[in-house]
């Protein structure tokens, strides 16, 4: 691969357009060197919006404050920013649980720009097909479309998000016709898209009973304005086993509190280092992890605005149960079985 002054250029191609995507792109392009080029190939109709920020429905809230939600990093602001300049808010200081969609359309903002700077003098190139495999060649790597192409580059970054979760018999997602609307409609997960769930099933005027299930039916946690706790690399156990980083981590939070703080400030404050926590760890932790304490990681990490906590809590909200763990194939079936005798639908949720 070679530029008309026979410079070699090199290739990066970043296979999913979702918030990582996009992002990435912008950071690469922003090195002012006309033979680094991006390609990047996203499967979805729309480009920028990713699982997340699909959503075009306003009661899906963002669980971060606008005014934490740039997509910028030099640029703290950014999408507060955005939020004035489409009046969406009256001023910089009005931070905000904005609806994901707003969202969506600042990262479709960030990605036009990118292509009307780029996309001429062929340094960035979307490309709108579903990646299959990745293949070794002499180049370096051969990312092979399900057109039947393929395309060299030097480097692929897989930005492909969240798997899409299980495949059950009987499920379906929420696009669909509803049942009655007084029947009993159970969901399936009990994290952020439950949420999104529940909240487009009343909206869409579903007036009987939701039971949420999932293994452990643990609800997100509410989002709550926190100081992250300010740790040093030398203050994290990396690399040792579960039960004593949880001992840890569990101290940690004790001590936070006593002080007056809050167990968000211990959270907020192991973000940067999380990666590290992870890859210190031998894989029967992680296995560990990802059997016994995920669930509860991912409660207290991934949080909902406080205004979605509020009707979450009332009474008449949603039901949680863990007596269907969803996994097994036994299970599945009972599922499956439970499903038609006494529910009205079986909704199935993805994601977080
Ligand atoms: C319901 C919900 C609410 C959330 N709310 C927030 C929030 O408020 N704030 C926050 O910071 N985070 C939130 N998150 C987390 C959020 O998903 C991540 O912050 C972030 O958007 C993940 O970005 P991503 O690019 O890694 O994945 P995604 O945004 O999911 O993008 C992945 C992209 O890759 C594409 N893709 C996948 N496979 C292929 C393939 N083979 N070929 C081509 N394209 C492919 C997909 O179509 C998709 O567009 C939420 C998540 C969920 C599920």
């Amino acid at each position: 691969m070679r530029t008309p002054n026979d410079r070699p250029s090199r290739q990066i191609a970043i296979i999913g357009a979702g918030a990582s995507g996009v992002i990435l792109a912008r950071e690469i392009l922003a090195f002012e060197d006309p033979d680094l080029r991006v390609v990047l190939i996203e499967k979805a109709e729309r480009p920028g919006r990713g699982l997340a920020y699909a959503t075009d429905e306003v009661q899906h809230l963002l669980n971060v404050n606008s005014r934490a939600m740039s997509a910028v990093a030099e640029q703290p602001l950014h999408f507060q920013q955005w939020l004035v300049e489409q009046d969406h808010v009256g001023s910089l200081e009005e931070g905000v649980f904005a609806p994901r969609a707003h969202y969506g359309q600042y990262l479709e903002s960030i990605l036009h720009k990118l292509l009307a700077d780029h996309r001429s003098s062929g340094r960035l190139r979307l490309v709108d097909q579903e990646v299959i495999s990745i293949g070794k060649a002499d180049h370096a790597v051969d990312v092979r479309l399900a057109d039947g192409t393929s395309i060299p580059a030097h480097h692929a970054v897989l930005a492909t998000g969240h798997d899409g979760g299980p495949r059950i018999d009987g499920a379906s997602e929420l696009n669909g016709p509803l049942p009655d609307r007084h029947s009993t409609i159970m969901i399936l997960g009990t994290g952020l898209s439950m949420v999104d769930a529940w909240l487009s099933l009343r909206e869409r005027g579903h007036r009987g009973p939701i039971l949420a299930v999932s293994r452990r039916g643990l609800l997100p946690t509410r989002q709550k304005a926190s100081t992250a706790l300010r740790l040093d690399s030398a203050d994290v156990p990396l690399g040792t086993s579960l039960p004593y980083f949880m001992r840890w981590l569990r101290a940690l939070v004790a001590d936070t509190e006593a002080r007056g703080g809050d167990w968000r400030d211990v959270v907020n404050g192991l973000r940067p280092y999380n990666q590290m926590i992870w890859q210190a760890w031998p894989e029967r932790t992680r296995r560990r992890f990802l059997e016994h304490t995920r669930a509860w990681w991912d409660v207290h990490r991934h949080r909902i605005a406080p205004q979605l906590h509020d009707r979450l809590e009332q009474p008449s909200a949603v039901a949680t149960s863990s007596s269907f763990p969803v996994g097994s194939s036994t299970m599945l079936k009972r599922l499956t079985v439970s499903s038609s005798d006494c529910v009205g639908g079986v909704i199935l949720t993805r994601g977080r």
